[in-house]
């Protein structure tokens, strides 16, 4: 069930217990993770940033430009690709072979300069002491772009993409698997990180710990508290990242 973090949360710069001592923050339990693994859109940055807003365009646009359609049935078109197929590429392809790497540069190709770098964020990256990898149904040059904003780009070891996935979309359980066997880790001592709820499931059913990055819409919240299984719910991951690495 869902766990309020805030009140089990050290402040900042009081978690500075020794690896030796006895555990018994949870939060502390979890800072020697061998394995985090981050998605990126609304998890990495605010969803406040609405950076997804213009992905979003982009991906209207590309519907309407291809199909020859107004926006507004390209809207409709996309809801329900994205209802039936998990991601609007995945409808997109099995549909109307669309070549999922001209869809990924369109969609990606905006401006990130509206997400703010993250001193927090970076440090408690840093200081966390386990491999870090981004899991994003976007592409390695949208990690890319927003991490580098972000500033926290150097602190992952990998992305890994919806190509590395053979454009299979979370939460499709055959991408996670792939992760997991491609980059060699115990999913048993990792960590996943995400805003939307139900793509925690597949990590969960193989043992990761689930940290569902609390979002406001309908499409994160589905499945919370009916059916998916979450460890940590988290307001303000910078914050929570940095009690958890004793920052
Ligand atoms: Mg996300």
């Amino acid at each position: 069930m869902t766990v309020p973090t805030s009140p089990a949360a050290p402040a900042p710069g009081s978690a500075t217990g020794s690896a030796t001592g006895p555990v018994t923050d949870p939060l502390a339990a979890l800072r020697d993770r061998a394995v985090w693994v981050f998605d990126l859109d609304n998890t990495l940055y605010p969803a406040s940033c609405n950076l997804f807003a213009q992905v979003d365009r982009r991906i209207n646009e590309f519907i309407a430009t291809h199909f020859n359609i107004g926006m507004d049935e390209a809207r409709v078109r996309q809801k329900r690709f994205f209802r039936d197929y998990g991601t609007t590429l995945r409808g997109l392809m099995t549909e109307h072979d669309v070549d999922p790497a001209a869809y990924m540069d369109y969609v990606h190709d905006i401006d990130v300069t509206g997400v703010q770098p993250s001193a927090l964020l970076a440090d408690a990256l840093a200081r966390l002491p386990g491999r870090k990898i981004i899991y994003t149904n976007g592409s390695v040059r949208h990690a890319e772009n927003v991490a580098g904003r972000l500033g926290i780009l150097d602190r992952f070891e990998a992305v890994f993409d919806i190509a590395a996935g053979g454009y299979v979309p979370k939460p499709d359980p055959r991408p996670y698997a792939t992760l997991v066997e491609r980059h060699g880790f115990d999913p048993a001592d990792a960590c996943m990180v995400e805003d939307i709820a139900r793509n925690l499931a597949p990590a969960h059913a193989l043992g990761m710990t689930t940290v569902w990055v609390r979002g406001e819409q309908e499409y994160e919240k589905a499945g919370v508290g009916a059916g998916v299984h979450i460890d940590h719910t988290v307001d303000d991951l910078p914050a929570w990242l940095a009690a958890v690495a004793g920052v």
